[in-house]
């Protein structure tokens, strides 16, 4: 497979859990023991009344709304590796420099690179300045291996926030470049999660101008049927006017009209 970058109507649809692995062959190394993976930066960001981010690089998903820069669709190009000390030395330092209690990765898909992942948890664990650890996932490799799931419940700061890209099939390959019978990972996801009890949430994208009434109604419908108190929290996410949307929504053919 060639790599994916920023997706047109007409591209093939691919199977996300394929590109997972082409990116990771990108973005992640093992030096000495340690799965490093690539990141652009560190900063901490008034999100969550504060948040300590590391912007890291990569996804297996191509959404058409999608705000992160460029490293998204060229991840050879950007960010620099960093092992998961220094990933928790930069977090820790922005927690204390700028009193926040919170941490993620962002920016990409952080479930990449499992070791790497499993390290920076295991490391927040023992870091006090880091109450909090919010994993922002698109669920997919959640969805795909219920033992990731089982591995995330041995950590007690984090909690995970699994975004749902679209209700239907036929929409969520329009939205994300994907296949649209790896839809079904996102909510298997939620199911494994909560399965190894960790804590989870969901979020989804309600755009109106994305997501018809009747796709929202199937949606909050999927959500109840898995567990009614999600469903009542369900954060609805909207399309913000960053330049990479407009772009990737340009080559969509998508018109949002902002
Ligand atoms: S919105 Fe999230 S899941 Fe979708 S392409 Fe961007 S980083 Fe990946």
């Amino acid at each position: 497979m060639s790599y994916i970058r920023a997706v047109r109507p007409d591209t093939p649809r691919f199977d996300p859990l394929e590109l997972a692995r082409k990116t990771e062959e990108l973005v992640c190394r093992w030096s000495d023991g340690h799965c490093l993976r690539k990141y652009t930066d560190f900063y901490v960001v008034g999100v969550y009344q504060g948040i300590a981010t590391g912007y890291v690089v990569g996804c297996n998903l191509r959404c058409v709304f999608c705000w992160s820069d460029y490293s998204r669709d060229y991840p050879e190009l950007y960010g620099e590796y960093y092992s998961p000390e220094d990933v928790v030395r930069m977090l820790r330092s922005l927690c204390r420099d700028e009193n926040v209690e919170r941490a993620r990765i962002s920016g990409g898909e952080p479930t990449l690179c499992q070791d790497h992942l499993l390290q920076v948890l295991e490391l927040v664990e023992k870091t006090p300045e880091i109450k909090t650890f919010l994993l922002e996932t698109n669920g997919i490799l959640i969805g795909s291996d219920e033992a990731y799931a089982r591995k995330l419940s041995q950590f007690r700061k984090l909690v995970v926030r699994v975004s749902i890209k679209a209700s239907t099939e036929t929409k969520f390959e329009r939205i994300t470049g994907a296949q649209g019978k790896f839809l079904e990972l996102q909510f298997r996801a939620i199911r494994n999660l909560l399965k190894h009890g960790v804590e989870t949430y969901v979020a989804a994208m309600t755009d109106p101008r994305l997501m018809t009434p009747e796709e929202r109604r199937l949606l909050f419908e999927k959500i109840a049927e898995i567990d009614p108190a999600l469903a009542q929290v369900l954060e609805e996410e909207r399309v913000d006017p960053y330049e990479t949307t407009i772009h990737r929504l340009t080559l969509a053919e998508l018109d949002l009209e902002f």
